[in-house]
């Protein structure tokens, strides 16, 4: 399989002629880098990015529904631990500051 931009979505389709039969008595599909589960995205139903992750304004954490914020894989995509925590601290003092109309974190 290969990304590829369809309809400005990145999706990941197939290599025509790649195809094989591998004989398996068990597969577990483990494909990173797809994006979130749309199931929490669309309870929320916060918009997502041609990624396929909650869209935010770049820096920001609010989402295109008041009140809602996300941070870490679901917004950012697969990426790194370290990440997944300034996020969450950046993501925690913009609620703050949501809540409060300032900030102290
Ligand atoms: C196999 C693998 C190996 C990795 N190796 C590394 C590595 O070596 N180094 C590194 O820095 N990063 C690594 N990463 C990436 C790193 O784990 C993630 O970037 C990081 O965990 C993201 O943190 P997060 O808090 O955004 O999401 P997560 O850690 O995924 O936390 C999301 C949480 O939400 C919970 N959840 C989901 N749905 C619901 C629901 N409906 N209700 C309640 N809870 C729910 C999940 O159970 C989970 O606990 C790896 C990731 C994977 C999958």
């Amino acid at each position: 399989v290969e990304f590829k931009n369809v309809d400005g979505q990145r999706k990941l389709c197939e290599i025509e002629g790649t195809e094989k039969n591998l004989p398996a008595d068990l597969i577990l599909v483990a494909a990173g880098f797809t994006g979130c589960e749309n199931y929490g995205a669309k309870a929320f139903g916060v918009n997502l990015s041609a990624r396929n992750v909650v869209a935010t304004a770049e820096g920001k954490y609010d989402t295109s529904r008041e009140k809602i914020f996300s941070a870490g894989d679901m917004r950012r995509g697969q990426s790194l631990v370290v990440w997944a925590i300034s996020e969450g601290r950046e993501c925690a003092r913009q609620i703050d500051e949501y809540l409060m109309g300032y900030t102290n974190l």
